[in-house]
């Protein structure tokens, strides 16, 4: 299972990394008892079903089923390999992996985007290097600290310098052994007709663009002098889609967990700006508009999205536009609004980082009042036609708000200004609202139905037998000494074939002389569906003490239906056999056996 990674390795970093701290990246976590509650990230749900346990170090959505331990989250949440999985839990514990492991292919990328990325982090610290230590490198040093950057944020965003020459990363690159075409795919260099090779960042402070998992996968340069143009770019490539990317959402993500609140920038200067000024939880998308994609990342991690964008026509506009796509994914969205059509940059280095907090992040608008302020602007007000179309378009959007205290905030507010009846305003709202109820009440409905249908295992109604093979299961995974009784008496004869696969794997994993691992023991199965169940089982709540008569019990059910089913079997046989012989009285009596049998059992069952 764990390929060619040594399994004591697997073991050594699933056991120095607490399940509970990696999901807890992903996932808001509260504890309630022993385990950890959440909203699952792999379905959508509005009540925690998401449980992680501590003890266990495993985690089990008792809604879509999905589980296992540290290892599998990692893959199921970043699409990760095992190894990937292996590797980037190595990383954040600092244990070291064999040579050979870390050159090992990871099957997610192809072998093209492996060296880009590769490419990519030896320029990272070659460009961060020359920063500091060549001499055109330190006039841009020089120019980054003109500008307000201090130097542990330039350290920290690893920003760097490209010198002005021709072939300096070319050179760089080919002793390295990377293939120059595929550099130039990746935008690190440029080719001409002759074929010939040459630098594509020139003279430019570099800024790396890291993923959300920390890894640089794209460059932004900016010209020093008259150079155009002015910020020069990765172009996309396997690694780098600008519509995905989120800057410094790798190193945001405590802040932004902490704050419950993501600030949203158009540009990575903003993010860097406001870093420094001491709001750590903001983070850009890359010059184009938020996509859903990027929305729905924000929505994984937090309710609260502040936009900030430029107080500029273009950057108003824009809010607008992140705003409804960032409400349309169910976060509650505020907008900033900065004074003189300033940008965040701007504002910060005029004002300091503690007004940005108080007079723009502190007083962001609503929702609904940034777009009723954002509307007022195409209307004379003093006109009573134009007075009356604003507070048309105005109630579209109250009647769009979910929360009823809400609604009525904004209809009273309304209903003072332009000193009409608050109760003829909410009549309007209800007849829009109604227009729209259909498809709402489809989306209550199904949210309804897929709770129903995902209700917790423990209250599925199975055959006693069943719930003893479970309960049994449950108490070998905890316990060896059972596994040993059960082991002896029982051995594989469980009814549910998929038991019977899980013990088989069990009797043979505590032979090995392992003690009770669950987080350990999932590693050896290789069906995920199994995986699955085996961390169901393990989640049941079982009584902290078991008796020998209670475990006895279970067995004695599991016997009994295994006995009643070897019985039908053989008379299945032998009925089978009288028909072929032609004895049709001697088969009826058979057959009247079989039924009576059948009806025992399905008598056990309820
Ligand atoms: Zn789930």
């Amino acid at each position: 299972m764990a390929g060619h990674i040594p399994e004591e390795k697997v073991d050594e970093i699933r056991r120095s990394t607490d399940i509970v701290d990696v999901i807890g990246e992903y996932v808001d976590l509260k504890k309630q008892g022993r385990n950890y509650f959440g909203l699952c990230p792999f379905h959508g749900e509005s009540t925690p079903s998401f449980s992680v346990s501590a003890d266990k170090q495993i985690f089990h959505c008792f809604g879509c089923g999905k589980g296992g331990n540290v290892y599998t989250f990692l893959m199921e949440m970043e699409g990760f390999s095992f190894i990937q999985a292996v590797k980037q839990l190595a990383e954040q514990t600092d244990i070291e992996l064999p040579e050979q492991m870390t050159q090992e292919e990871p099957s997610q990328h192809s072998e093209e985007s492996q060296s880009i990325l590769e490419a990519h982090q030896w320029l990272t610290k070659l460009y961060h290097h020359l920063l500091r230590n060549s001499k055109d490198g330190k006039s841009a040093y020089q120019y980054l600290i003109d500008r307000g950057f201090t130097e542990d944020t330039i350290k920290k965003y690893q920003i760097g310098y490209s010198p002005n020459s021709k072939d300096f990363v070319v050179t760089f690159l080919e002793k390295k052994g990377f293939h120059p075409q595929t550099m130039v795919k990746a935008g690190l260099l440029s080719s001409n007709e002759q074929g010939e090779y040459a630098d594509r960042f020139r003279g430019r402070v570099i800024f790396p663009l890291r993923n959300h998992l920390g890894k640089t996968v794209a460059f932004a340069g900016r010209s020093l002098g008259q150079q155009e143009p002015k910020y020069l770019n990765s172009p996309e490539t396997e690694l780098f889609h600008k519509g995905r990317l989120l800057y410094n959402f790798d190193q945001a993500r405590s802040a932004i967990r902490k704050q419950k609140t993501v600030i949203l920038f158009e540009g990575f200067g903003d993010v860097i700006s406001a870093d420094q000024a001491g709001v750590h939880n903001g983070v850009a998308t890359m010059g184009t508009s938020i996509s859903s994609s990027q929305a729905n990342l924000l929505k994984r991690y937090v309710d609260k999205v502040i936009i900030c964008y430029d107080g500029d026509e273009p950057g108003i506009e824009a809010a607008v536009k992140a705003a409804k796509l960032i409400k349309g994914v169910g976060c509650q969205t505020f907008v900033a609004r900065i004074p003189d059509g300033m940008d965040p940059d701007d504002f910060i280095q005029q004002h300091g980082g503690d007004r940005f907090q108080k007079e723009v992040l502190d007083t962001s608008d609503t929702y609904i009042a940034f777009i009723m302020s954002y509307l007022r602007r195409d209307y004379n007000l003093h006109l009573e036609g134009d007075r009356i179309a604003y507070i048309e378009n105005v109630l579209h959007e109250v009647a769009l708000l979910e929360r009823a205290v809400e609604r009525e905030h904004y209809l009273n507010e309304l209903a003072n200004e332009f000193d009409m009846s608050v109760d003829t305003l909410k009549e309007e709202v209800h007849r829009i609202r109604g227009q729209k109820s259909p498809a709402r009440d489809n989306v209550e409905q199904n949210r309804h139905t897929n709770r129903k249908s995902h209700s917790p295992i423990q209250n599925r109604l199975l055959p006693a037998f069943h719930n003893a093979e479970r309960k049994l299961i449950a108490y070998m995974l905890k316990d060896p000494l059972i596994a040993d009784k059960v082991q002896e008496e029982l051995g594989g004869g469980f009814n549910i074939s998929d038991h019977q696969v899980i013990v088989t794997h069990l009797y043979a994993y505590y032979e090995d002389g392992n003690g009770s691992d669950i987080s350990q023991f999932v590693e050896k199965l290789d069906d995920s569906a199994l995986k699955n169940l085996v961390i169901e089982l393990a989640m049941t709540s079982l009584s902290e003490e078991v008796s020998d008569q209670e475990i006895q019990d279970y067995i004695s059910f599991v016997k009994a239906e295994n006995s009643d089913r070897t019985e039908i079997k053989t008379l299945e046989a032998e009925l089978k056999k009288a028909e072929q012989q032609n004895e049709p009285i001697k088969a009826a009596e058979i057959a009247m056996k079989i039924i009576h049998l059948k009806k025992e059992l399905k008598s056990t069952h309820s």
